[in-house]
């Protein structure tokens, strides 16, 4: 497996640790605000070796806490086991981002231990991924991925970016409902300053929520979950 790309130091990746990031390239989605769009496309801006990947994981014991997977869509790469074991025998957890589409390699890596926190994208209604995903069987899968996490995974958070036009009162509120008792639910402003995936989400009205919007959002939400927050 060749990793698209290595962040050494992050403490926002992985709620609570001190991690690094791992990018693994190639999605199955579209969405228009997405930040990694050379990923996306299946590009990779750097290239390591999975031996190298470990060499460095292995300087950095006792300094890092944890290993964050992130994409693209990582359960799409085969290695992504592999990757998950490798990480695993070093004695670090491993963190895994997930669009949520592929419910089956979720529920394979939680069944054999291989993940430790799960954070899922939800980015619209189910029913309403339409300028995010073209497979007509989304609405199934995600809704079987959202059940596998909450119901094994070791920890997770489901996670909303609120954009214009695809997110507002209506939509969180029916997110929230599809994930009711779920342990974490993150409301993430979207970041006006990246480009995007379509260069024209980046020409449109800005996309952004006012704090005062973002708040109304987590009210509306809080009472479907345990635990809501903006970050
Ligand atoms: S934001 Fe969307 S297109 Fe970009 S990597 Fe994530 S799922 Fe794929």
């Amino acid at each position: 497996m060749i990793l698209a790309g290595l962040q050494k130091n992050s403490f926002i990746d992985f709620p609570g640790k001190i991690s690094c990031v791992l990018f693994v390239t190639g999605c199955n989605f579209t969405c228009p605000y997405c930040h990694n769009a050379d990923l996306a496309r299946g590009e990779y801006p750097a290239r390591f070796e999975l031996s190298a990947v470990i060499g460095f994981l292995k300087s950095r014991r006792g300094m890092l806490e944890g290993v964050a997977i992130t994409g693209g869509e990582p359960t799409l790469d085969k290695g992504l086991f592999d990757l998950c074991r490798a990480v695993k025998a070093l004695g670090y957890p491993v963190k895994l981002d997930t669009n949520g589409s592929r419910p089956r390699v979720l529920r394979q890596l939680i069944t054999q231990h291989l993940v430790d926190f799960i954070a899922m994208d939800i980015k619209a209604p189910l029913k309403d991924y339409h300028p995010f995903s073209q497979d007509p069987n989304i609405h199934e899968r995600l809704k079987t991925s959202i059940r596998a996490i909450m119901e094994s995974a070791p920890a997770y958070e489901f996670r909303t970016t609120c954009a214009e036009p695809f997110v507002n009162e209506t939509t969180v509120e029916s997110i929230a409902k599809t994930i009711e008792g779920a342990a974490r639910y993150v409301l993430q402003p979207f970041n006006n300053r990246a480009v995007c995936l379509d260069p024209e989400f980046n020409q449109r009205r800005d996309p952004t929520l006012s704090v005062d919007a973002m708040q109304r959002l987590k009210t509306l939400a809080e009472p479907f979950v345990k635990r809501c927050m903006i970050r």
